[in-house]
């Protein structure tokens, strides 16, 4: 938060993050500087360069401001991890999310992953909102993830907002939503919940003036899970995530701090055609490993949690002889789709360790799916 006067388009956070991560002083901050930070998830970095698309606001932002031309995402590359890994500065080895959601292991069973827990419980180091708390900075979050119940948010209106919390109040008593909107909002469709967190980051922006705001629109990258990257849908998703945007910066310039306000436009992730899905679970399950009954798997001894393009195999049962491990690794090898496995020798770069809740102390295996051969 120290670039005074500039709007920067960034696709990377790496200047903030020399401050909040890296050990570096951070000097006393100037309590009338504001950074807006606004996630576009699932836009790729190369969607600005195309012609095609009708972006006139992030191109005017990028114009104005400082743009990568790319991000290097952490692995694995999904939202959480990846939003966790903006907000810290560092990889999910060790901020700790690995998943979206925590993963939680039970013996025996198929390992479930639970987004809503505290984010002390599930993010393992300082965040950014954090450290600008901390130095009496005021913080704002609207959609952020990994971030539930975290004590240094002073305005928030979450992924699953409270109905009776004070933003939600606050916009219906401005006429800007009713209160059976907000009582129906988490069973909406994303295209309008994206549109309600548009209005209450604006009406945070306005009325409160948060030192950070960090805003996460969610509806391109459930666009582009149905109907495909550069489809006419996912082109349309963000042809109306750059008015957005637009909304946004409109709020700023409303609130009178439009020249000490930095915008960071940042995504998480891009996306990638895929014609066949694989599910090795299946392949488990005829080795022996799964049982299903009525088409669900009520027990495992073994368990293959996908990630995007890959996927981490786990032997849900104590195995101190490393048969189950054994015959997880022969049902998985040579299975259709599957470019290779590994063992998670590189724990320390994907976290698994501390993506397990509980530890069972049984043995892990990266299995990546690198497509099909
Ligand atoms: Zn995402």
């Amino acid at each position: 938060m120290t670039r005074r006067s500039s709007r920067a388009f960034g696709l990377t956070f790496a200047a903030i993050f020399v401050a909040a991560s890296a050990g570096v002083q951070v000097q006393t901050p100037d309590q009338s500087n504001h950074v807006v930070v606004i996630s576009l998830d699932g836009f790729k970095a190369s969607a600005l360069a195309d012609p095609a698309l009708p972006l006139p606001t992030l191109r005017r932002l990028a114009k104005e401001g400082a743009t990568a031309r790319t991000m290097r995402p952490v692995n694995p590359t999904v939202t959480w991890p990846n939003h966790t890994a903006i907000v810290t500065g560092v990889t999910p080895a060790k901020h700790g999310v690995v998943y979206n959601g925590l993963l939680v292991r039970d013996p025996g069973v198929p390992p479930r992953i639970e987004p809503w827990l505290d984010k002390k419980d599930m993010v393992r180091v300082p965040t950014l909102y954090d450290v600008a708390y901390g130095k009496g900075m005021t913080t704002a979050q609207v959609d952020w993830v990994a971030i539930w119940n975290a004590p240094t948010v002073t305005w928030e209106f979450r992924e699953r907002p409270d109905p009776k919390g004070a933003i939600a109040q606050e916009m219906i008593q401005a006429g800007l939503v009713t209160q059976q909107d907000v009582d129906g909002f988490t069973s909406s469709n994303i295209v309008y919940r994206d549109s309600v967190w548009t209005q209450a980051a604006a009406h945070i922006i306005r009325k409160h003036k948060p030192n950070l705001m960090m805003f996460h629109l969610l509806a391109l990258d459930s666009t582009q899970h149905r109907y495909g990257p550069g489809t006419l849908a996912a082109q349309a998703e963000m042809a109306l995530l750059d008015a957005q945007v637009a909304e946004i910066v409109r709020a700023v310039n409303d609130a009178g701090i439009a020249d000490r306000t930095t915008f960071f436009i940042v995504s998480d992730h891009g996306f990638r055609t895929v014609k066949r899905q694989i599910n090795p679970n299946v392949a488990l399950a005829a080795a022996g490993l799964v049982q299903v009954t009525d088409g669900k798997a009520a027990k495992a001894d073994a368990w293959v949690v996908p990630e995007g393009g890959s996927a981490i195999a786990f032997v849900t049962t104590p195995d101190p002889d490393g048969k189950t491990l054994a015959r997880m690794k022969q049902a998985l090898t040579g299975l259709e789709g599957v470019d290779r496995q590994q063992p998670v020798l590189d724990r320390e770069e994907t976290g698994v360790d501390a993506a397990c809740r509980a530890d069972l102390g049984v043995d892990v295996l990266d299995v990546i799916a690198g497509g099909l051969r």
